[in-house]
């Protein structure tokens, strides 16, 4: 018997006839997605290009890629040299929140809408916002590890003021801690941004988080996996005997590995090839001028912006291999060691 699949490949195309050669309209030229990424030092970033690439790929498209290395300007250069490429629509995952709003009136005036990947771009008129739902992120984090430490001395280890999902996030940590905060159960005795994202400012953050408090904290909620590996590694160097209860968020094979050790409790999985097949889908619809249906909206502080918010999932010990490891995203030789 011969499988759905099979026998749709044995359908051949018909002959055109000699007059319908004459009328059919030469084919546009492939759609073109410009890609303006800040960074590719997360290992998340890696995945997000190439699912990206592959997804815009296999729906007749094609894409063209910059990654700004963390420098606004330079975002802002790349920026202007894909539109200047005649790409049909910009997808942009902001450095900066606020600088980016350039970009976004920059391809604009070139005629070109701009999607707005992962980060939202604040106080300008993006056409679309695609992402996780990062208050819930920070919810997750707060709820796994105030059921473990409902009662002590915080520090939050937070992402880089200059992305708006570091605001996102504590907004959702702090939607938990602060019902134990007013019963004068928890005190939060640490709270910084991470300038940049950057671990080894993370690592200073939590060298100061100890100092501060004579090494007296009792969990640590850090706003992604580079930063809590940091504060694990601080947590480790230092004199504290006992284990404290890390969170963080990405689902990065050096977390997992944390989680099956036993030095970070929990992480934010993110299923990125959803984020990227979904970007892809809209952004080419978008070039070719269809309508995007999307079910949120989002403020930006300009204007109410046509949202697509996916769903995090929390993974600890208990549920790694039905989460992370049963959808491949991470091998299971690779987060449990060979031996
Ligand atoms: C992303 C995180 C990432 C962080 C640092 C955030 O905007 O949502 O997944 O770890 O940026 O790059």
């Amino acid at each position: 018997l011969l499988s759905a699949c099979e026998n749709a490949a044995t359908v051949q195309p018909k002959e055109k006839t000699k007059e319908q050669e004459d009328i059919t309209p030469v084919p546009d030229e492939k759609i073109k997605i410009g890609f303006s990424m800040d960074t590719l030092e997360e290992e998340r970033w890696l995945r997000d290009r190439d699912l990206f690439k592959a997804a815009v790929e296999s729906l007749g498209a094609e894409v063209e890629i910059m990654a700004a290395n963390g420098d606004d300007a330079l975002q802002v250069l790349q920026a202007e040299s894909l539109i200047s490429q005649g790409i049909d629509l910009l997808v942009v995952v902001p450095h900066n929140a606020e600088a980016s709003a350039t970009i976004v009136k920059k391809a604009h005036l070139a005629g070109i809408k701009v999607l707005s990947y992962d980060r939202l771009i604040k106080n300008a008129d993006i056409d679309l916002y695609i992402s996780f739902d990062n208050i819930r992120i920070g919810e997750l984090q707060a709820e796994a590890i105030t059921k473990l430490v409902p009662k002590g001395r915080y520090v939050y280890i937070g992402g880089a003021a200059t992305d708006y999902n570091a605001h996102l996030l504590k907004q959702g940590v702090f939607n938990v801690l602060q019902p134990f905060i007013e019963k004068g159960d928890i005190t939060v005795v640490y709270d910084q941004w991470t300038k940049n994202w950057v671990p080894t400012n993370a690592y200073m953050n939590m060298q100061e988080a100890l100092n501060a408090n004579n090494n007296n904290i009792d969990a640590v909620i850090a706003a992604n996996d580079a930063t809590a590996g940091m504060a694990i590694q601080v947590i480790t160097e230092s004199v504290l005997a006992a284990v404290i209860p890390v969170a963080g968020q990405d689902a990065e094979l050096a977390a997992a590995q944390r989680i099956v050790e036993g030095t970070q409790t929990m992480t934010v999985y993110k299923p990125i090839p959803t984020l990227a097949e979904e970007a892809a889908r809209l952004a080419v619809k978008m070039a070719k001028g269809e309508y995007i249906d999307t079910n949120r909206k989002i403020n930006n502080g300009k204007i109410e912006v046509p949202s697509v918010l996916l769903s995090p999932i929390a993974v600890d010990i208990t549920n790694i291999d039905h989460t992370i490891i049963a959808d491949g995203f991470h091998l299971e030789e690779d987060v449990y060691g060979s031996d």
